[in-house]
């Protein structure tokens, strides 16, 4: 008698999770660079404040400090990033090598953030930065494609939410769409900031037909959602993982959403996780009680991110891994993430659309295809030869 195994979905290898075509909306620049250009970045800038010189030792230090619990020592990490990326040249090396990063972990299409007015120390005016980090990007995209990798990066320019200077910040945003910049973002402490307070920039943005994602709902909770959407238009949630306590799971495994959770539901309102980020930072507990495996669930626009690689110590495939592990997703699962994401990005309708039609989806099918053309061990005989 013969059988058959019914494959109803492929749990990737890390070797595949790696090669699948991935998309990154939630990534900073000033948390991605690599421990050793950190450490040379220093040197050549008289910088002598970092707690090591050893680039695996640094790289330690990153990862124990954003784990720590106190967010004392948390900012203290960006402090050292954000003091190296005072140059022209050090701002191109910075985005360059993480476009060479990204594409190497297997992103197509990245949306990384950062703000201008932290690259100021050096003299450098707020145009000039925009600048040399879109040189950077470009210089990555063809280094990348030399090594036989596409990816392609937009830079959205995040403003401080402490600070005031969002309005300018978003003007920046505006002169430079169409070149390399696809968006805003606010950023940094929630808890007395609230977006509120940058109106001025998000009804600017809006009269100008122009996008911006807002950090909301990561360490605050549903009101801070509720202004980013209600108040100030956000077309995307940097994070938006406490819409969750707006869930309710009752015993029987039924689901009730809230208003403001369905809401975001219906309007197909994107939500940029970032799994791990969110652990160090205790939004979440575990990989496993992470609230993506029920948001995924309930077909929300559920996107996987990064948030900073450096500090978390991970890549996008890291995450996958995790995700993977956790929740038992397969290829299917990476490709509905992924298509998530790039439907939710910044640029144009047409190019996204031809993302994932010409790149997403044939790279999915790809892998999906692999274990049709497995080696099997060498029979002695014919199949069935032993009846
Ligand atoms: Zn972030």
């Amino acid at each position: 008698m013969t059988s058959q195994t019914i494959r109803t979905g492929t749990t990737p290898t890390p070797d595949q999770i790696r090669r699948a075509p991935k998309v990154l909306l939630h990534d900073h620049l000033d948390g991605g660079l690599r421990p050793g250009t950190i450490v040379e970045l220093a040197r050549d800038s008289g910088y002598t404040r970092l707690p090591d010189t050893d680039p695996d030792k640094l790289a330690l230090w990153f990862r124990e400090a954003a784990d720590s619990g106190s967010l004392e020592r948390y900012l203290e990490t960006f402090s050292h990033t954000v003091a190296v990326m005072q140059t022209r040249e050090a701002l191109r090396r910075v985005a360059r090598e993480c476009a060479e990063d990204l594409a190497e972990d297997g992103v197509v299409y990245a949306e990384v953030r950062y703000a201008p007015e932290q690259h100021l120390d050096g003299g450098l005016t707020l145009e000039e930065v925009v600048e040399a980090v879109n040189e950077g990007f470009r210089q990555g995209e063809e280094i990348a494609r030399d090594n036989g990798h596409r990816i392609r990066i937009g830079a959205l320019l995040t403003a401080m939410r402490h600070a005031a200077r969002s309005l300018e910040i978003a003007e920046l945003a505006n002169r430079h769409r169409d070149r390399g910049v696809v968006g805003f973002d606010i950023a940094g402490a929630e808890a007395g900031y609230p977006p509120t307070r940058h109106l001025d920039a998000f009804e600017y943005l809006k009269r100008e037909n122009n996008h911006f994602t807002i950090h909301a709902g990561e360490a605050f909770g549903l009101p801070s959602i509720w202004q980013a959407l209600q108040w100030c238009g956000a077309d995307r949630l940097g994070h938006g993982v406490r819409i969750i306590d707006d869930i309710e799971v009752h015993d029987d495994g039924g689901v009730t959403l809230g208003r403001l959770a369905s809401y975001v539901r219906d309007k197909r309102i994107p939500l940029e996780l970032c799994p791990s980020s969110n652990l160090q930072t205790g939004a979440a507990s575990s990989y496993a009680e992470h609230p993506i495996g029920l948001l995924r669930r309930m077909h929300f626009r559920a996107t996987v991110n990064t948030d900073n690689r450096l500090m978390s110590h991970t890549s996008m495939s890291r995450e996958f891994e995790h995700l993977v592990e956790a929740f038992g997703y397969t290829l299917d699962d990476m490709q509905w993430f992924s298509v998530n994401a790039m439907k939710s990005a910044f640029i144009p309708f047409d190019e996204r659309l031809a993302m994932i039609n010409d790149v997403i989806k044939p790279g999915y099918a790809e892998l999906k295809s692999e274990w049709l053309f497995q080696q099997t061990p060498a029979t002695s005989g014919f199949p069935g030869s032993g009846d």
